[in-house]
């Protein structure tokens, strides 16, 4: 005998083996009691929630020899034949492979003969939004009118591809996701039908990677069965069949990260890879984790699955705050949405590694210099050129016209991230090395306006929300203000790798923009590292008095390089220009998040 899947196999055949929608069920079974069954249901939602499934139930509880009965009985020969797909009076049409609207056609004549052997037609038409438009109109026309026996199921995945003269004649249900628990409750059912020993933490790990579906469940349950050597299926069985990187090992590379230890994390990461796992399954396995880890911080924890019951993890929440969650989540979306066109996809993930161990280390200035030349790497990686100019530390003056040429003649490195090159020098033709100084930060702080303040800082908000996807935005916006004028504006950032960046001017420029989307009326402004900051707030703090209200403050090395517009480079070389504007689209490049 054929081998028949798990997901056909233990299919529901009654409303009460049906796990989860039970708002849906009730609503069905009240229509039968009431003898107020609708010509046309739509049935949407996720893949693998039941939308068929409830649909053939359904069909059988209003043509079983016992019914029209909120149960079928699923014995009598009507409810036997429309599960073994035999009774014509119950229709399935796969509108995906018959979308044309000859069938629908076909369906509009049978409409009018009366059930052969039940009390109703029942049409189900699946994937129903991938009806071409003649066929939807086809199908409208019989909606419009349809005989008393007859029933529509339409079942979508995309209800917003239906034309809404088809919507309006339809009552809806919303299939939801499947509960993790109503997952586990019916594997665990299946399991012990089929005899089949598995441990705990395994059955929790299909549930989770389901994503849902009861039929991934099944199939990934399918598929572990046939993988499995052991008696008892593993953890670790799960794990290799699904691609998914266990809560424990997720916890290890991320505890490193939160102790500041991006070494440790990248030879986990390593580790995993190695494993075979793929890198946008690591990064989105990493998502959810930590999106499971902000949900355990608010008490949101639905669920009951051992994981957040193991003392590991109830520490790591406990040790992790939800600012790093969400800037961590930051740089996990940003990588997944910038890897996805590149051949580099490890390199990005270790960028984002490394990014994350930074938000304790910001001070430590090697780590920064790392993570510039991974994101130049990245580029330079997926540059087609055979020449192009090294990675370079930002905080280094212009070079001259023989280094420019020396670095020219220099061929790219084959495997940059093994092998950093810290020592490579590199021209900085926008920016140069000219400083902000405390003059321009003191004419700011002497002439500060709190209401301006408060204005900014609820504008701070809106960019955060709805400049997600831009990285110098939320760069940006994870800075603090410390004080506003009428048109300018002090940033005080984690680090100066990130106050340079911002201080590029193709990166002014779109904070410009974004600027006067708000109205904020800021024409420029001035990051600072915290370490200054502080300097300067203190040396502020001890010189201002009312009698006094104009301060001159210290004059310290601020370490930020001050923006410098294009046209303002003085050097009109042509081979330096050439390369500054190589260079320059690289940067946009890089920065375009
Ligand atoms: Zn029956």
């Amino acid at each position: 005998m054929a081998y028949v899947a798990l997901y056909r196999a233990y299919r529901p055949q009654k409303f009460c083996d049906v796990v989860g929608q039970q708002h849906i069920i009730k609503t069905l079974q009240n229509a039968i009691k009431l003898n107020k069954v609708a010509h046309a249901y739509l049935f949407c939602g996720p893949r693998g929630t039941g939308k068929t499934t409830l649909a053939k139930i359904m069909a059988k509880a209003l043509n079983c020899v016992h019914g029209p009965s909120i149960e079928p009985c699923d014995e009598c020969e009507i409810c036997q034949g429309i599960q073994k797909g035999t009774i014509a009076d119950v229709v399935e049409i796969d509108a995906a492979s018959n979308n044309g609207a000859d069938d629908i056609r076909a369906l509009r004549d049978s409409v009018k003969y009366m059930p052969a052997v039940g009390k109703y037609k029942v049409y189900i038409i699946d994937e129903v939004h991938m009806l071409s438009n003649a066929a939807f109109n086809a199908l409208l026309k019989t909606l419009e009118e349809p005989p008393k026996h007859v029933i529509f199921i339409l079942a979508t995945t995309e209800p917003y591809k239906l034309p809404s003269t088809i919507l309006s004649r339809c009552q809806r249900f919303d299939f939801q996701s499947l509960a993790i628990e109503d997952i586990l409750k019916r594997l665990k059912i299946v399991a012990e039908a089929e005899n089949i020993h598995m441990t705990e933490e395994a059955f929790n790990q299909i549930a989770s990677s389901a994503e849902g579906g009861m039929r991934d469940a099944l199939s990934l349950f399918d598929q572990t069965i046939s993988f499995s050597i052991h008696d008892e299926i593993t953890l670790e069985d799960v794990l290799a069949v699904s691609g998914n990187v266990s809560y424990k090992e997720l916890l290890k590379i991320l505890d490193a990260c939160l102790e500041g230890n991006g070494t440790e994390a990248l030879k986990l990461v390593d580790a995993i890879l190695k494993e075979g796992k793929e890198v946008p399954r690591v990064i989105n396995d990493m998502i959810i984790f930590l999106r499971d880890v902000l949900l355990f911080k608010s008490n949101a924890i639905l669920d009951d699955r051992l994981e957040f019951h193991a003392q590991e993890f109830i520490d790591f929440a406990k040790k992790i705050s939800k600012t790093v969650i969400y800037d961590w989540l930051n740089h996990l979306n940003e990588t997944n949405n910038t890897m996805r066109f590149s051949n580099q996809k490890r390199a990005y993930l270790e960028l984002a590694i490394l990014k994350m161990s930074d938000i304790k280390l910001n001070e430590e200035a090697n780590l920064l210099e790392r993570i510039e030349q991974l994101e130049h790497t990245i580029h330079m990686l997926s540059m087609t050129k055979a020449e192009a100019p090294k990675p370079q530390p930002i905080e280094v003056n212009i070079p001259t016209r023989e280094e420019i040429k020396q670095m020219q003649a220099e061929p790219i490195s084959e495997d940059p991230v093994e092998e950093p090159k810290i020592e490579a020098p590199k021209p900085q033709p926008i920016v140069t090395s000219n400083e902000v100084q405390v003059e321009e930060i003191e004419e700011i702080l002497n002439s500060a306006s709190k209401s301006r303040k408060v204005r900014l800082q609820a504008i701070w908000k809106q960019i955060g929300l709805e400049y997600s996807g831009m990285f110098v935005a939320q760069i940006l916006v994870a800075g603090e203000i410390v004080a506003v004028n009428e048109n300018k504006l002090i940033v005080v950032l984690n680090d100066l790798g990130f106050c340079n960046r911002l201080m590029r001017y193709e990166n002014y420029q779109k904070i410009m923009e974004i600027f006067e989307t708000f109205n904020a009326n800021i024409t420029d402004y001035i990051c600072l590292p915290k370490g200054i900051w502080n300097k300067i707030k203190a040396d502020y703090a001890s010189k201002y008095s009312q009698e006094n209200p104009v301060v001159h403050l210290e004059k310290i090395k601020i370490g930020v390089l001050k923006r410098k517009e294009p046209e303002q480079v003085e050097n009109k070389d042509e081979q330096y220009e050439q390369l500054c504007e190589l260079i320059e689209k690289e940067k946009i490049e890089i920065s375009e998040d």
